[in-house]
């Protein structure tokens, strides 16, 4: 037998009505095994799905009854059979055998449960993230992420962003700060990048006009909170000719067109989480940095210290807001607009007339900020000035500011937490969950 003619279906494509009678080879986990005397049923799972596989004693072979009685529970089998629906087998047929192959025997015992009918902690589980991951819940999580992220690609491609990959290995910090990694580089001190924002900026000088890149952003963050990663995915745009609100006409747009192709292609993968996807409105609403301020002082008591002007928004504040939102309009996705431009990073806009506010956003889902983003000092001198006034050396920055000097035309854009996208929509509890192997405080391996 060839690795080809291995399998011809996966379970999920078989049609029980349309595929009755039909000969089929599948492929995949030996998932269960139960023994009931009379009849044995082997589950055979594969990324699709599961398909019931009927050994009666008394109709079979007695050497293929043999083979599923000394398997190992989650060895990798063949299995040949004749399709019969039968509506109470999982996905409504079942597989009368004909062959049945061990190709490579599991050992015993298994790390963990791979059935869902034992809870493991969520550490058990990322150590030993393969088995995990052969459950129904976790595979449907990254076939979502994986629709979500072809979903952003298909949308900007629509609207004409050209896709780029950067250097993750840089000299300077992006915006400064601590919360970086530093690494030997031959035999200098090099980073690993907090953003490609400087990048993305450069390349509105390059002419590129409108670029996207979905790639690795590190930061060494030391808080170990459900919502930060230390190598989290950044979906980052860039685009010319273009200011904030611009920008957040795209985002909202990116967000909502996400959600619908979800719907769409994910049906099966979001009933096994248990979720009906609730599509945003747009536009989504907008509220000022001000307005917010007010309203937590003013109409949250919970939050017992006021806030001034420059505070940072904190998690319990941004939690207790997104749920007054939430009651108010029933949408869990909104903006907070013109952020004090102490609270943003160098690059940020500041308004004209109002310097101390900055043409600036986030993007929040009820439980937290999703993405950042403003329209961008296009001015060399003002671009010089804003970076000493956060106390950086512009020396540092000489290879983007020189970008400025020779034909820069006004920009914006934002970037947006892939994890985080994933993790609102699904309602996971913790963000480790929206990431294949993840990389915080404690864990570098696997
Ligand atoms: P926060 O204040 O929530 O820590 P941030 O404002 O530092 O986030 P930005 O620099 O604005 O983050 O990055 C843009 C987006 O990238 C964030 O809105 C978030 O979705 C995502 N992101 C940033 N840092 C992390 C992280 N450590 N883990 C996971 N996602 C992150
Ligand atoms: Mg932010």
């Amino acid at each position: 037998m060839t690795l080809k003619e291995l399998r011809t279906h996966f379970t999920g494509e078989i049609i029980p009505d349309a595929d009755n009678g039909k000969t089929v080879t599948l492929a995949g986990w030996a998932h269960e095994i139960r023994d009931l005397g009379g009849i044995t049923f082997l589950v055979l799972r594969d990324r699709t799905g599961r398909a019931q596989v009927t050994l009666v004693k008394k109709k079979i072979d007695a050497e293929l009854l043999e083979i599923v009685k000394r398997m190992s529970r989650e060895s990798i089998i063949t299995v040949t059979g004749t399709v019969k629906a039968e509506p109470k087998a999982p996905n409504g047929f079942e597989l009368l055998p004909e062959t049945i192959t061990v190709v490579n025997e599991a050992g015993s015992p298994l790390p963990m449960d791979t059935t869902g009918k034992v809870d493991a902690e969520l550490d058990t589980r990322l150590d030993n993230r393969f088995m995990d991951l052969r459950r129904e819940e976790q595979t449907a999580v990254f076939v979502i992420r994986d629709t979500v992220q072809k979903s952003i690609r298909d949308f900007l491609e629509q609207n004409k962003f050209v896709e780029t990959t950067t250097s993750k290995i840089v000299a300077a910090a992006t915006e400064g700060g601590t919360d970086l990694f530093p690494i030997n580089y031959f035999d200098r001190e090099a980073f690993l990048n907090q953003s490609p924002q400087l990048f993305k900026q450069m390349l509105m000088s390059a002419g590129l006009d409108r670029v996207y890149e979905i790639g690795p952003i590190f930061r060494a963050e030391e808080h170990d909170t459900r919502k930060h990663l230390n190598e989290a995915t950044s979906i980052d745009i860039e685009m010319s000719f273009a200011d904030h609100e611009d920008v957040m006409e795209l985002l909202e747009n990116m967000i909502v067109y996400v959600y619908e192709q979800v719907v769409e292609k994910c049906h099966k993968n979001l009933a096994v989480l248990g979720i009906e996807l609730q599509i945003p409105k747009l536009p989504f609403n907008k509220y000022t940095y001000e307005q917010v301020l007010d309203i937590i002082n003013n109409e949250i008591p919970e939050i017992e210290d006021k806030m001034v002007f420059g505070d940072d928004i904190g998690t319990q504040a941004e939690h207790l807001f997104g749920e007054y939102v939430f009651n108010k309009t029933g949408e869990s996705h909104y903006f907070i607009i013109d952020w004090p431009t102490e609270t943003k990073p160098f690059y940020a806009m500041p308004y004209e007339d109002r310097p101390e506010i900055s043409k600036s956003f986030d993007m929040m889902h009820r439980m937290m900020e999703l993405s950042s983003g403003a329209q961008r000092i296009h001015q060399h001198d003002m671009l010089v000035e804003s970076i000493e006034a956060k106390g950086l050396n512009p020396d540092g920055f000489e290879f983007y500011l020189k970008t400025f000097r020779f034909g820069m035309p006004p920009h914006a854009g934002f970037g947006v937490g892939a994890e985080r996208l994933v993790m609102t929509m699904l309602n996971l509890d913790n963000i480790r969950e929206a990431v294949l192997f993840p990389r915080d405080r404690k864990r570098l391996s696997p």
